[in-house]
Formats: structure tokens, sequence, C-alpha cells
């Protein structure tokens, strides 16, 4: 067995990595992955660490050959890197400026990916709906939502992570116009405080951010929208939490990823000697956030591969993650089918 420690944490540690643990073989960074194989044959034949870090990106994640976990959802990167420079964030220092993948060739692999038996495919990106940006085309992201919409036999579109700031109103009605475009947002809010939020360097305001789930919903009354938070972060005061729980009473997300603010050396909100200050927030987050619920029914593929007698099997339904009926597959529901099967009862999606 080789072991190989890879991303950002890993551009960032390279030489202490190796120090703590010698017994792993490759360290790599976040701009070459595609040599990982060299590296770890490399590795294998002088029998010494190897460690390589590219301070550029030398081929795009997405057109290395990929081994999926299912056939029947992929995953196509459509941009890589961050303009953004957001306090807490690691990406903009180590992933560098944003780089897009030209239409044609993000079309070609989702294609590629359909024709391959693929019902569904995520766009994924650090800032998806700032895509376009390299090659100046303000609109490329609601574009490219649209162009998916046709491709033939893909029947669910979902794409993350978009950033706020940049959210825009065509990006909302390519989502609304586009059948396979699920109804669907993940959307970090990280802070309902706009104090905190000027300090983490998000350029939109606890106004802006529920006038886009507003508008969301009321194009898409059934989204479940969903997001990321940080509680504590240095010099967030009650007051900023209770702007935090507000956003959170109103804007009835679906689900959401709880962070406690942990200090990242290197980035600009590590540098102060405030402390950040949790103290059970993060339990009234979710107690502020627990949804109310109600079942509903709903269409989700079954994953693929063999099943242990008697197992269940889950897929995503339109909504995203909290619609996860488990399924029963059987001779007349073959894996990758699309089947009714009731939601448990969970958050309500408008
Ligand atoms: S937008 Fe996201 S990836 Fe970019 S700096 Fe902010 S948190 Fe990091």
């Amino acid at each position: 067995m080789q072991i190989a420690v890879g991303g950002c944490l890993a551009q960032k540690d390279r030489g202490e990595i190796v120090r703590r643990a010698p017994w792993v073989d490759v360290v790599f960074g976040t701009h070459n992955l595609g040599s990982l194989p060299v590296l770890l044959e490399r590795a294998r034949h002088n029998e010494s660490a190897q460690v390589e870090i590219l301070e550029s990106l030398e081929v795009f994640p997405s057109t290395l050959p990929t081994r999926r976990e299912s056939v029947y959802a992929g995953w196509v990167s459509i941009s890589v890197g961050c303009n953004n420079t957001c306090t807490f964030c690691i990406v903009p220092s180590l992933r560098g400026v944003e780089r897009d993948r030209r239409p044609g060739d993000v079309l070609a692999e989702v294609r590629a990916l359909v024709a391959e038996g693929a019902l569904e495919v995520t766009l994924l990106g650090q800032n998806v709906n700032t895509y376009g940006v390299e090659f100046g085309d303000r609109l490329a992201f609601g574009k490219l939502l649209r162009a998916c919409g046709e491709v033939e036999g893909l029947e669910r579109v979902r794409f993350t992570s978009p950033h706020p700031s940049s959210f825009t109103d065509d990006v909302v009605a390519a989502m609304a116009e586009t059948p396979n475009v699920m109804p669907s947002l993940h959307m970090p809010l990280q802070s309902g405080s706009d104090r905190v939020l000027r300090a983490m360097r998000r350029s939109y305001r606890q106004a802006r951010f529920l006038r886009i789930v507003e508008g969301v919903r009321e194009r898409m009354p059934d989204a479940a929208i969903t997001t990321d938070i940080i509680v504590g972060f240095p010099g967030e005061t009650e007051a900023d939490f209770a702007a935090t729980l507000d956003v959170v009473r109103e804007a009835r997300f679906a689900s959401a990823f709880t962070f406690q603010y942990s200090k990242r050396p290197g980035t600009p909100a590590a540098e102060p000697a405030r402390p950040g200050a949790e103290g059970g927030r993060a339990g009234a987050l979710r107690a502020a956030g627990r949804p109310a619920g109600r079942g509903v029914v709903v269409r989700a593929p079954c994953a693929g591969g063999p099943r242990p007698r008697g197992a269940r099997r889950r897929g995503r339904g339109p909504q995203g993650r909290r619609d996860r009926p488990a399924q029963r597959a059987g001779p007349r529901q073959p894996a990758g089918a699309l089947r009714r099967a009731r939601r448990r009862r969970g958050a309500p999606p408008g």
C-alpha cells in the first residue's frame, strides 16, 4: 500500500507532513493531481517520499482519467480557483485565481457521462456563478445550465456552490425554466450579521441574501435551499449571532452545514489574537433551524452495484440532500431507475 496526501493543506504544510509522517509516500498540491501516478511510481522506485507542488494548474482535473463510484451520477468541474478573498479561507492563496473550462469542453464531458449511463450531473466549482469571468461572459453560467437542459437523456442537473454576491436573476430564470435543473440550491450564508460578513470579506449583506432566497422561492416554490454557517468567527457578538438566527428562521433552510470557527493558519482571520467564541451557539443554531417537516413523494434513482439481500438503496430526490428515500431494488426496479418513494419527514421545501 502507498499513501499520498494532496490538496490545499498538503500544499501549505508539505515539509511538515513528511517530517511528522515519514510513512507518507507522496505529497502533492492543488495543481498537479495528474502527476500522482508518476509520483507514486517514483516513490516506489526510489524508496523515498516524493513532494511535488506546482504553482499553477497543469491539466484541468476533469480531463484526467476517472473511475466513477456511480455510473448514474457524475461530478463535472467547470472551474477551479477563486477570485474572492474570504478571510477564513485558504483557497485563494493555494488554488489561485479562477480558471474556467470552455463551455464546449464541459458539455462534451456531460454528454460523455450520459452516454455511459449517467442520469444526473453536478456542476462543480469553488464559485460556480462567476463561471465565465475568465472568458468575459457574465451570463455564462445561466447559459450553461440551459445548455445542459438540451442534453438528451440527462434527467437531473445540480450545481455547487454559488456565491450570494454573484447570484444573478438570469441564473434563477435558467433554473426555473430548464426542466432538468433541480429545484435545489446550496448557497453559503456563513453569517447573518453584516458586521461579521464585512470582517469575513464577503461582499453581500443579510438583506441581499434574503432577497435571493425570496426570488428563488417566487420562481420555484418547492426549492430546497441549503447553506453553510460559521459560528464563533473572531469578534462575533451575541447580537451578531442573533442576526444569523434571524436569517435561519426567515430563510427556512432545508438543511445547513454548521461549523464552529477554527483558525486556519495562513488566512487573514487567523492573524488577530482575538479568539473565536462559540459558547453553545451551534446548538442554538440547530434549534432555530429545526424543520417543521412534512412527508412528500419524490422520484429518486437507485444506486448501482451489487446489494446484499435485504439491504436498502438510497438516492437523492429533486430537492437534494434532504430527499433521500430509502429504496429496495428488485427485478422490476433496476439500479438507476427513477422510482417513486416517500421521503422521510424533513425540512419543508417552501
Ligand atoms: S468564495 Fe469560497 S472559495 Fe472563494 S475565498 Fe470565499 S470561501 Fe474561499
